[in-house]
């Protein structure tokens, strides 16, 4: 049982290296981005709810969110670990996560920060376009896909997401300075914290995590 929280700011990189992780550890990918996206899908209550703050860039209020994750860690796949992607996001939503854990007598293994600037974040936010089907996220120029607007994985469009304009985007990375990022010395404190450089490449990147998670799981 391995259960990771991945650390760092809107574009840092989470969602792209939990997709990889996901693959080479054999963990789930749990992202509260891409759960909320998918009730938006369904057309739920709770989507309607979340997309009035996500629209803006703002934060999902914690009991919303908190009750999402429960039910989704409940599910048979999450016993064996998860690859936290994006939550928690408030001291409050650590202070949740730690009372699940603790309730299933699980431990968290360790929480990497994937650490990049936030000029490099807003460049990351902006080239960023996302698979309508399989949810694979390519960048222009970063790392395009091989026909631009198509996924190389399955043909499908690509698209780019509706919170990942101008101002939203600025809006969202001061979000997560004054609401997420306390977040840096709670898992300091607690021992849990890697800093990750997310300025290298994707490749080095992913070896840097997996080595990391590999010392302690
Ligand atoms: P990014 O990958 O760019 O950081 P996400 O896909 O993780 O963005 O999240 C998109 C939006 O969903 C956030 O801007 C926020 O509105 C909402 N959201 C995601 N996770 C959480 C969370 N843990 N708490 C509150 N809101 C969240
Ligand atoms: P997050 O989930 O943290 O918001 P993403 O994984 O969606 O971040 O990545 C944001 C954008 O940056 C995507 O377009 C992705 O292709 C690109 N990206 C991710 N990691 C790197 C990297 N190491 N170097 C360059 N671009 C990257």
């Amino acid at each position: 049982m391995t259960y990771v929280v991945l650390l760092g700011g809107p574009g840092a990189g989470k969602g792209t290296q939990a997709q990889l992780l996901e693959a080479a550890l054999g963990l789930p990918q749990i992202a509260t981005g891409d759960l909320f996206r998918e009730h938006f899908r369904n057309d739920t209550e709770l989507g309607r709810v979340a997309r009035s703050y996500t629209d803006l860039g703002e934060l999902v209020p914690d009991e919303v969110t908190i009750a999402m994750v429960k039910e989704r860690l409940a599910q048979p796949d999450a016993a064996k670990g998860a690859l936290l992607d994006g939550f928690p996001r408030t001291i409050a939503q650590a202070d949740a996560l730690a009372e699940l854990l603790a309730d299933a007598s699980i431990n968290l293994d360790i929480v990497p920060y994937i650490h990049v600037r936030p000029e490099y974040l807003l460049q990351r936010l902006a080239g960023r376009w996302t698979c309508a089907a399989c949810g694979h996220v390519y960048h222009e120029p970063f790392s395009p896909p091989k026909q631009f607007g198509t996924c190389d994985k399955d043909g499908s469009n690509l698209y780019q997401r509706n919170d990942d304009t101008e101002e939203t985007r600025k809006h969202r990375i001061e979000v997560y300075f004054r609401q997420t990022s306390p977040l840096l010395d709670y898992y300091r404190e607690r021992g849990l914290l890697v800093e990750i450089n997310g300025e290298q490449s994707i490749e080095q990147v992913q070896r840097d995590l997996i080595e990391a998670i590999k010392k302690v799981a």
